[in-house]
């Protein structure tokens, strides 16, 4: 736990959210000489980006991206990092806010802790790697994943036996069994929500059936078992380990419908199944790969091409809903899908051994509940002002990324950057009128 931050602190603003919106936010406030705090809830800063293997249209590898973005926040002096940090709420008055702010126990003292990971391999109870969507495992005790900012362990305290291992092999008397959770409140005069998207759940469809089968993945799962140094290093599908032969996505699976309360599009999923499927014809190119999709939307700079270039790779596009999705013999899979490409025959049972939901994006966070600023019907932050779509509801709070609706990575670092000046701007607006006063 960093303890050195306290509420005499007064940073010109506070990031609530270490994704990539948030590292490009408070970069290029730092840039300008301000003092950014940046509030991350994790053990470790990077958020989404950081967990995917490589990136659409480009196919660039996303760590090697994130990573040196997530360095220079973390040795820039105008940067204060918070992990392991939760935003419960702000509080304005005055266009003055106040964030309060929980520290969670680490159990580790990191001014001591080197991440030198010797308590990490004297441990011995294992739980599921949260880092690899609960594919591995990982130590109670641990350094969150190999490029984790900052590279200090983390113990879970659930899983943790209280054995004293990890104490007595710590060369720093680094672990603090004691520690108890800790509330401060920051006061400053700007503030950018970059708290970015959750997916919503794998059995929002019931139909879908994903609570009876290991093999209905989340798009996450499948990012980690593609990524080179993922759970198995190779894709295999999660109930046998089999090599899987043909995999399906399954489009529009928690967006665009009423019904379950996400009527809008999620605006990434086309795209990323498009890559996953590319990827995937790499990693295995003797599997049948295919997607079943209503519309495919690819809208990007490049994005049409990166579309056609997967036809011209041979994966499968299917115009079509998937009603139902019924496990069958071996971990198989049994879809039922009613098609728009075959008149004679639209109502069609296909069988494939690995299925990927495209879940929806939703709210990672929701500020409307504890703070002043409003959300819009969708849920994510309200943004009224067309000409300053970074803009919220309240003077001074700011917005970026994924927080404001869905988005991709360049349109999120854009916007990152652009709520980053309005803040700017803001700030030294304010000084100015005060030195007028
Ligand atoms: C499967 C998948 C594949 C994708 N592939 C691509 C791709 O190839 N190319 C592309 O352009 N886009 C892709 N995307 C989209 C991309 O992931 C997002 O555009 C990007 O990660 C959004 O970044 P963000 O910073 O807005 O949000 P996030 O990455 O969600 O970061 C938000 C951070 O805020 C923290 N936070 C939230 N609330 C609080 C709080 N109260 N206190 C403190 N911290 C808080 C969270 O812990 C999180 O770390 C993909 C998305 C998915 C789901």
């Amino acid at each position: 736990m960093n303890t050195h931050v306290t509420s005499d602190f007064r940073p010109d603003a506070v990031v609530i959210g270490g994704g990539i919106a948030g590292l490009q936010s408070a970069l290029d406030l730092a840039d300008q000489d301000l003092q950014v705090l940046l509030v991350e809830r994790q053990s470790s800063i990077g958020g989404h980006m950081i967990s995917l293997s490589k990136v659409y249209p480009t196919l660039d590898c996303a760590s090697c991206i994130t990573t040196p973005k997530m360095s220079a926040a973390a040795h820039h002096p105008n940067i204060t990092i918070l992990t392991n940090t939760e935003v419960e709420g702000v509080d304005t008055c005055d266009e003055k806010h106040s964030v309060r702010l929980l520290q969670k126990p680490t159990y580790v003292n990191f001014d001591k802790c080197i991440g030198c990971r010797l308590c990490e391999y004297a441990c011995d109870t294992e739980v599921p790697d949260p880092f690899e969507e609960g594919l591995g495992a990982v130590r109670a005790i641990a350094v969150p994943f190999t490029n984790a900012i900052p590279q200090k362990a983390v113990l879970n305290a659930e899983a943790c036996g209280t054995c004293g291992t990890c104490a007595r092999v710590c060369p720093t008397g680094a672990i603090e069994y004691d520690q108890q959770p800790r509330r401060l409140t920051i006061r400053t005069d700007a503030i950018i929500v970059a708290s970015g998207f959750n997916l919503n759940s794998l059995n929002i469809k019931p139909q879908y059936n994903a609570q009876h089968s290991s093999n209905i993945i989340s798009p996450l799962t499948l990012e980690r078992l593609l990524a080179p140094h993922g759970p198995y290093g190779r894709v295999l599908r999660p109930s046998d380990g089999k090599i899987p032969g043909s995999i399906a996505f399954v489009q529009c699976a928690g967006s665009r419908d009423e019904s379950i309360g996400v009527s809008y599009c999620s605006r990434v999923c086309c795209m990323y199944a498009i890559k996953q499927s590319m990827l995937l014809s790499g990693a295995l190119p003797l599997a049948d790969i295919t997607i079943y999709y209503m519309d495919i939307r690819a809208f990007g700079k490049g994005y049409e091409q990166f579309f056609q270039n997967a036809k011209a790779m041979g994966i499968n596009f299917v115009r079509g809903k998937v009603a139902r999705i019924d496990p069958i013999t071996d971990g198989d899979l049994s879809l039922h899908v009613e098609t728009t490409e075959d008149a004679d025959n639209p109502l069609q049972e296909r069988r494939h051994d690995l299925v990927v939901l495209a879940q929806g994006m939703i709210p990672g966070w929701q500020p409307s509940t504890i703070t002043q600023v409003a959300s819009a019907s969708d849920g994510f932050v309200a943004t009224p002002m067309l000409t300053a779509p970074t803009a919220t509801t309240v003077p001074g709070i700011f917005v970026a990324g994924t927080a404001a609706g869905p988005k991709d990575i360049v349109d999120t670092i854009a916007e990152a950057g652009a709520a980053a000046m309005q803040a700017s701007q803001y700030l030294h607006q304010k000084r100015a009128e005060v030195l007028v006063a």
